[in-house]
């Protein structure tokens, strides 16, 4: 497939290289974008970009920045993303496992815990439910008691919040397992300068 994009680093095609095998052995491969990037993390296509206040070329750096985030994050906790993954039910098994029908708290009505879970990566270690990440653009007093009404239902869990790597001003949620990784600090990335005030 052609490539015209302008990629001025890395420079060598061997870094090029580790560049993708880096994502892939978090993410999995795709034959779209060569790796299965979460949602809203693939680098855009110039054919069909369609935004009309950020240029291409900005918009792919900052998403590559996001990538750059994401993997290295996932790289610090000894991460894989899991395709499983739906709510903090599946944070609580002991098997990476969807929520049986009609239980689900993120997808199933009343989905309680589906606000606060927009943009969601769930993460596996050692191939275990471990983390569940998310962007909501904001998080509502609804969203602030689910997350303590966790907290406080099952000891296991704990919550952290930053900025992460989704951008266009959302907030990052980490909620874990601190039985099997202690600490999990967010991602920490600024804005792009197309973003800031
Ligand atoms: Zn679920």
């Amino acid at each position: 497939m052609a490539n015209t994009d302008r990629t001025v680093e890395p420079s060598s095609a061997e870094a090029r290289t580790a560049l993708r095998k880096r994502p892939a052995a978090i993410f999995g491969a795709s034959p779209m974008d060569g790796i299965a990037w979460p949602c809203g993390l693939g680098t855009p296509r110039r054919r069909t970009y369609s935004n009309q206040t950020v240029p291409y070329e900005d918009m792919r750096d900052d998403r590559k920045r996001a990538q750059e985030t994401i993997t290295a994050w996932a790289e610090r906790y000894g991460l894989r993303r899991s395709t499983k993954g739906c709510c903090p039910q599946w944070l609580q098994r002991r098997v990476s496992r969807r929520c049986s029908s009609g239980t689900c708290v993120r997808y199933d009505p009343p989905r309680h815990d589906a606000s606060w879970l927009d943009h969601m990566v769930a993460w596996l270690h050692g191939g275990k439910p471990a983390v569940l990440t998310s962007a909501p653009y904001g998080v509502s007093q609804e969203s602030h008691a689910r997350l303590s009404w966790w907290t406080e239902a099952d000891s296991r869990l704990r919550v952290s919040r930053g900025v992460g790597w989704y951008g266009f001003r959302t907030t990052q949620i980490v909620m874990w397992r601190s039985d099997i990784l202690g600490v999990v600090e967010p991602a920490e990335r600024p804005e792009p300068f197309f973003l800031r005030d």
